[in-house]
């Protein structure tokens, strides 16, 4: 079957193209580095700081209903440790240690890169705080960088819930393109790239500079 493509079909195509593009360019998004971090169970928190301990959030983040506690703790893998490993809040069903591959080495153990809350066959920990310490089977990751987006953004400019692209970042010295980036839909969000300490450092980028979206990852 022959198709006629027209000269007003041609223009349709490349109007939007061109829209495309546009937008593209516009998508403007913040980095945020996350740096080694806990997250910690109701459970856990008893027994690292006393029954019904509550932990002090001092900082909110980007993220909302996140924040940076005023507590830390000290971490303990099988060849090293960390001191002041900050907590961040809410406290969540499961604990969860995010670590960068350099703290991986000081610690002794090679995590896998996981998306948050991925914590099946994850690796093992201790922490130490000041009323007791906790042993974890599990819940050690390398954090799988991401971008966080609300639906609203996610359909004006086409993208959806789980899609992986391809994201450049960075400063002109060490500009970089992280692949097959994941992006998270979700209601409760900002928009933001979450790169760890190593990610960040690789590309020259700091806390809210901005990274773009350059082409559809695999
Ligand atoms: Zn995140």
């Amino acid at each position: 079957m022959e198709t006629t493509v027209t000269k007003e079909m041609m223009a349709a195509i490349a109007l939007k193209v061109v829209q495309r593009l546009c937008a593209l360019q516009l998508l403007e998004i913040p980095i945020g580095v996350s740096n080694r971090h806990i997250h910690l169970s109701r459970e856990d928190v008893d027994a690292l700081f006393g029954k019904g301990y509550q932990l002090t959030p001092v900082k909110m983040l980007k993220q909302p209903g996140q924040y940076a506690c005023a507590e830390t703790l000290t971490v303990k893998g099988p060849k090293g440790s960390l001191n002041k490993v900050r907590i961040l809040g809410p406290e969540r069903k499961k604990t969860q240690l995010e670590v960068s591959v350099t703290d991986s080495y000081q610690l002794g153990f090679r995590p896998p890169v996981r998306m948050s809350g991925d914590l099946e066959g994850s690796v093992a920990f201790d922490l130490v705080g000041p009323e007791g310490s906790v042993h974890e089977d599990e819940g050690a990751i390398v954090a799988l960088r991401h971008i966080h987006m609300t639906p609203q953004i996610a359909q004006r400019y086409g993208y959806a819930d789980g899609q992986r692209v391809d994201v450049e970042a960075g400063n002109d010295q060490r500009r970089v393109v992280f692949r097959n980036v994941p992006i998270r839909v979700t209601e409760t969000s900002a928009l933001e790239m979450h790169l760890d300490t190593d990610e960040a450092n690789a590309a020259g980028a700091v806390n809210d500079a901005t990274a773009r979206i350059i082409e559809p990852g695999e």
